[in-house]
């Protein structure tokens, strides 16, 4: 009894354990008996798509539902560690303020409004095709350039090697854009 009631402050656990006061000796009964959300939930492994690093991830989901991100020990790369961004990358997902709708600002307007998808992608589609029409060069300098300066491409590191290689094939191949850059070289 005197034992039980004695081992409930962390200062005799310690001293009883020999242990430095780091471990479970400095623990509370409730802290002991916190449980990880993800216990017992199905696991996926990936990658973190911030940036070009490529820490490993560890996704945990239940019945459809993500439920926790975590690091990936098994990762060579990160070794079960995430920077700030990626250890929230789980609200990149789940924040209830994510924009899931494509948001247009006029030209000279200070509102935003949303736009459906195909509706947007159509804008892009004739604004690029009618700069590119506008701008096109085919020679300079008595060299032949077949290019256009006027249009750019900025990629995310989300983007994988497949599509970045398809990015620069569609637009330098295919229209002449020669400012082809990511995100992830930064
Ligand atoms: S954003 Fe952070 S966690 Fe994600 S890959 Fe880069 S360094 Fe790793």
């Amino acid at each position: 009894m005197l034992k039980d009631t004695l081992n409930r402050w962390p200062l005799v656990r310690q001293i009883l354990s020999g242990a430095d006061g780091t471990g479970v000796e400095a623990m509370s009964e409730r802290t002991r008996n916190l449980r990880p959300r993800h216990e017992g939930a199905e696991v996926a492994r990936s990658v973190c798509p911030y940036c070009a690093v490529g820490c490993g991830q560890l996704i945990y989901h239940r019945g459809g539902k993500l439920v926790s991100i975590e690091g990936d020990p098994d990762s060579f790369i990160s070794r079960g560690r995430l920077c700030p961004k990626g250890a929230d990358s789980f609200e990149l997902l789940t924040h209830a303020k994510r924009e899931t709708r494509v948001k247009y600002r006029r030209p000279h307007s200070a509102l935003w409004e949303e736009l459906d998808l195909e509706t947007a992608m159509d804008m892009i589609a004739d604004r690029v095709w009618e700069a590119r029409e506008r701008s096109f060069v085919e020679e300079e300098g008595g060299e032949v350039v077949m290019h256009t300066k006027t249009i750019a491409h900025l990629g995310g590191a989300t983007l994988d090697n497949e599509e970045n290689y398809l990015i620069k094939k569609l637009f330098a191949a295919g229209i002449g854009m020669v400012c082809i850059s990511n995100q992830a070289r930064i």
